[in-house]
């Protein structure tokens, strides 16, 4: 980090800058030219709060010349993260397909669908039991009962489940989920990213939906720094002026986070685009890119599913859409799980 002082800095607010930036545990350097004086920070530079820097009466800006984010970056963990769930990879070439309906509705819905996706090649069943709605009178989600249906789907069929958690309040409720998501609406909430920095499930952190890559890895870094290292990135699309889709898919992110960072990263098209019509292109897109794997919404009955039935495919196109990705993975030498 280098902090650029005024050029009529003083030379006691220097000092007293100096020792506290010493104080701080981090090797300074002041280096001054003719125009410029500099302090040069060597150390652990992720304490330090830049906006206080930038408060004090001799400073003029502060450059950050490393990452943020230690426990996500690649520069810290070389290797790919590989997740190991209820008998599943994650990441470093396993891939995984995450499939169900948006919401859970009936025991009937729940299983069905979950017979079809792993018949297809699905190798997690997804289903929202506590659901983000835009509207308070939409429907909110079958809440405890919804994580129990989903408990019954896996009974059933053996797949892991993945479902999304909203309040710290509702923590005890997941105790034999699979997989935690952490909706694109909390990718901010900062109580209980750090709370589920202390659980030992894997935690699927769906990107904000209008958050930077940099934003998004602080988040994952809430979820590590408190000790828990199985975090799996979800790029769902992002707000953009275009309204065509339903969000932008940013594909860019999968091979940059690549280079950036060790975690896993999957691709929601259903998400990204809200159209049934994209989920095979872009499923295709996000394997191409080098993603680690798919979450896709499918339902038995889109036309009378309690949400998002618009981007939702019927088990039959799922079929299909499996068939294809089965194709394009056969391309990379890569195969689901
Ligand atoms: C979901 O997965 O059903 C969901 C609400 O996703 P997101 O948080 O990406 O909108
Ligand atoms: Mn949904």
């Amino acid at each position: 980090m280098i902090v650029i002082l005024k050029q009529n800095a003083k030379k006691p607010s220097v000092d007293h800058l100096l020792t506290d930036l010493t104080g701080l545990g981090l090797k300074t350097d002041l280096i001054s030219g003719e125009q410029k004086q500099i302090i040069t920070l060597i150390g652990d530079v992720t304490k330090v709060d830049i906006e206080s820097l930038l408060a004090r009466e001799c400073v003029e800006n502060v450059r950050r010349i490393s990452e943020p984010y230690k426990e996500a970056n690649r520069k810290f963990h070389p290797t790919d993260t590989v997740i190991e769930v209820a008998g599943q990879k994650i990441g470093g070439g396993h891939f995984c397909v995450m499939s169900g309906p948006c919401s859970v509705e009936t025991e009937e819905q729940i299983i069905g669908v979950a017979e079809r996706v792993k018949a297809a090649g699905a190798n997690f069943l997804r289903g929202g039991a506590f659901k983000p709605r835009t509207s308070p009178y939409a429907f909110q989600g079958l809440r405890a009962e919804g994580i129990e249906l989903l408990l019954k789907a896996k009974q059933a069929t053996g797949l892991p489940i993945v479902t999304e958690i909203m309040s710290l309040q509702h923590l005890d409720l997941f105790a034999d989920v699979d997989v935690i998501q952490v909706g694109a609406r909390n990718m901010q909430h900062f109580e209980l990213l750090k709370e589920l920095g202390h659980c030992d499930k894997p935690i699927l952190l769906k990107r904000g939906l209008s958050s930077t890559i940099e934003e998004w890895l602080m988040s994952a870094e809430y979820i590590m720094a408190g000790g828990n290292h199985n975090v799996i990135l979800c790029e769902r699309g992002i707000r953009t002026y275009e309204t065509m889709t339903r969000n932008t898919l940013d594909i860019s992110a999968v091979p940059l986070l690549k280079q950036i960072s060790h975690l896993p990263i999957i691709i929601d098209p259903s998400h990204a685009t809200g159209l049934t019509t994209l989920v095979e292109p872009l499923s295709k897109a996000a394997i191409a890119a080098g993603a680690d794997g798919l979450m896709i919404e499918v339902h038995n009955d889109p036309g009378k599913a309690l949400s998002d039935g618009a981007q939702s495919l019927t088990p039959d196109q799922f079929d299909g859409v499996m068939d294809s990705i089965k194709r394009q993975l056969a391309f990379e030498e890569k195969t689901i799980g």
